[in-house]
């Protein structure tokens, strides 16, 4: 079985207590055998980059005591996010090795050179987790990455925490999760480890366990989940955030999808392949052939001057699919997606 990691904790380190009662609340459930597959590190956020400055900011180095002293008594790493050399300095000094760039952080290339240029007498000792960008740019993450890499560090792990997209009216999760950026990324860096951030993704504890089981399912190397002694009084992310209860049933659902991976199904699972393979020829041939017709549409409109972009058309087009996309089960902004990305490709053709 494929040893994956699981980072939680608390979105913060509140106080001492709280971070006694992390402790206290973790040490049964980590040590229970569903635990055992997974590589444990401990997170809890001391500097917080909450969107507005109204909400709690973090306690910053203060809690750095609380962090190492919870992570001792669970026999596990601790881990915080990193946003400033000052950050990174205070948190090294203070033994920790594990550290998380966030979203917000990731989208400024200026922030993440700053950290990576940071001088740190052990760099083969600590491990980075970089979380995607907020927007779906991939190239960003990318270029953090690399910026890491560059400056000497090899072990580099990435979180997918999906994607402020500002229509979080659409979609029942917090961030979109967008599985093709986190899947793109797998395929341009295959040796490093991709992490899910359940908690991120969902934005509520109640679909947490959905994104953290999909995840391993689709063989993801491993999973952040917050937890927190009593979520309804957490001062950030409380609505995400698992009970230790609930961190305990989970972990006994995602042990039995990493136990049974990768299975004995190989022949059934290579025949399917093979239709996957034979349907992905017949759906390329199609969208050659709408792309042909596309063209003759084109030179038609031109001979009649008649331009390009016809929007009721489309809007009927568009309407029609996504009609169909739910009656059959798919999701109708996907269907949306894929329409606009076809209908793009032919309206550039008739150009
Ligand atoms: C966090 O991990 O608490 C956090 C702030 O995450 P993100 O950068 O993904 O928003
Ligand atoms: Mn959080």
């Amino acid at each position: 079985m494929n040893r994956k990691t699981l980072i939680v904790g608390p979105c913060a380190a509140e106080n001492a207590a709280q971070m006694a009662a992390v402790a206290q609340a973790l040490k049964p459930v980590l040590g229970d055998s569903s635990a055992q597959g997974f590589d444990i590190v401990l997170r809890a956020g001391l500097w917080k980059p909450r969107s507005s400055p109204a909400t709690f900011q973090g306690v910053g180095a203060e809690g750095l005591p609380w962090l190492q002293d919870t992570a001792k008594q669970l026999g596990i790493p601790p881990a915080t996010e990193v946003a400033q050399p000052e950050h990174l300095l205070s948190a090294y000094k203070a033994s920790i090795r594990h550290f998380w760039i966030g979203a917000r952080t990731t989208s400024n290339p200026f922030m993440v050179e700053a950290l990576a240029s940071t001088q740190l007498p052990d760099k083969q000792n600590i491990v980075w987790y970089i979380k995607n960008p907020i927007s779906p740019d991939i190239e960003l993450w990318c270029g953090a990455v690399e910026r890491l890499q560059a400056a000497g560090y090899e072990h580099i792990c990435a979180i997918h925490r999906g994607f402020a997209l500002g229509d979080s009216t659409t979609s029942i999760y917090r961030n979109a999760p967008m599985w093709s950026v986190a899947i793109e990324f797998k395929r341009r860096y295959p040796a490093i480890p991709l992490l899910t951030d359940a908690s991120h993704i969902a934005g509520n504890a109640e679909h947490v366990a959905t994104i953290a089981e999909q995840s391993l399912r689709m063989g993801m190397d491993g999973l952040m989940i917050e937890v927190h002694p009593e979520p309804q009084k957490a001062l950030s992310d409380a609505r995400q955030q698992l009970t230790p209860e609930a961190l305990s049933e989970l972990l006994q659902r995602l042990t039995m999808i990493a136990v049974n991976q990768p299975g004995n199904e190989q022949n059934e699972l290579s025949a399917l392949r093979q239709q996957i393979d034979e349907t992905d020829d017949e759906l390329w041939a199609l969208l050659r052939k709408r792309i042909d017709i596309a063209r003759r549409i084109g030179e038609y409109k031109r001979a009649h001057n008649i331009p390009v972009l016809q929007n009721e058309r489309y809007n009927e087009l568009l309407s029609r699919r996504m009609h169909w996309a739910e009656e059959h089960g798919i999701d109708p902004q996907a269907a949306k997606q894929l329409m606009d990305i076809i209908h793009e490709q032919s309206v550039l053709r008739q150009l």
